[in-house]
């Protein structure tokens, strides 16, 4: 442990030194006890998928089994597999964000036709769960950002507001407001509960984690999608969506 008491009271130079000694001896072991958590929750989620893994191996190692059963769990096996790569895909790319071995390439972009495309990719989705998908765009809008990355987000802002929704409306709006450009995309789905809203963007945070396991996710999408904002100079954050659903807005102030 980083337990430092330095004895110093007194408020001359000595005594600055001594207090913010301190605080940085309690900002080490916050850290400390973060990445901790940190590992024993990615150690957690890789365990359950390996469980699994190696359960059915075994039985589908039996010699008195009947094909098609053996397939069944081959299958189940194949699945966990690629739960296994996902995380850590994602484990790694918010890692190599942490230490700026990240590339990113900006470039101007041309707002309308760019979220247009958006809307076409996953309009067939939204349409099969007869959700409503809605684009309200004004032609003067650009940002420089990466186009890959940026795509990335809100495909998987997007993906959400599907996943957490069983009707209604999902809206992506872009708007000029004070010397900023923003995006927001809001739905009309199940919600955040106001005690989880502060920690969303944590990493493998779920809003109860047995229904966000049924959904497949590890709590790592947002993680990744506000550190993407970030390292292309933007921030976003969430609120309410007036009494129903949830509200992502991303705002890029003019000359970040
Ligand atoms: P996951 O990859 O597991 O979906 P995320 O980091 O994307 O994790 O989201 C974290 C948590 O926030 C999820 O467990 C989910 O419950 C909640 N969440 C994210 N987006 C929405 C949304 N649009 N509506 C309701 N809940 C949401």
């Amino acid at each position: 442990d980083f337990s430092v008491s330095i004895p110093v009271r007194s408020k001359d130079e000595l005594g600055i030194l001594a207090e913010s000694i301190q605080t940085l001896a309690r900002d080490l072991n916050f850290v400390k006890q973060e990445r901790n958590d940190f590992l024993a929750s990615a150690s957690h989620e890789l365990r359950t998928p390996l469980t699994y893994i190696k359960g059915y191996a075994d039985i589908a190692k039996r010699t008195d089994l009947a094909a098609q059963e053996r397939v069944q769990y081959l299958n189940i096996i194949h699945e966990e597999s690629e739960k296994v790569t996902r995380l850590l895909e994602e484990l790694f790319s918010l890692a190599r964000m942490d230490l700026n071995n990240f590339p990113i390439v900006k470039e101007r972009v041309r707002l309308a036709p760019f979220l247009h495309s958006v809307y076409e990719k996953v309009l067939p989705a939204f349409t099969n769960k007869e959700i409503h998908l809605q684009l309200d765009c004004s032609d003067d809008l650009y940002l420089d950002v990466d186009p890959s990355r940026f795509e990335q987000v809100l495909l998987n802002l997007l993906d959400n507001a599907l996943k957490y929704s069983k009707e209604g409306t999902v809206t992506i709006q872009a708007f000029k407001k004070e010397n900023s450009t923003q995006i927001s995309i809001a739905d009309q789905g199940i919600g955040i509960p106001n005690e989880d809203i502060p920690y969303v963007f944590d990493r493998l945070y779920r809003v109860e984690k047995s229904r966000a396991r049924a959904t497949g996710g590890f709590g790592l999408g947002l993680a990744i999608v506000k550190q993407l904002i970030e390292v292309q100079g933007g921030t976003i954050s969430v609120e309410k969506n007036g009494d129903r659903g949830t509200r992502f807005t991303i705002v890029f102030k003019e000359n970040y």
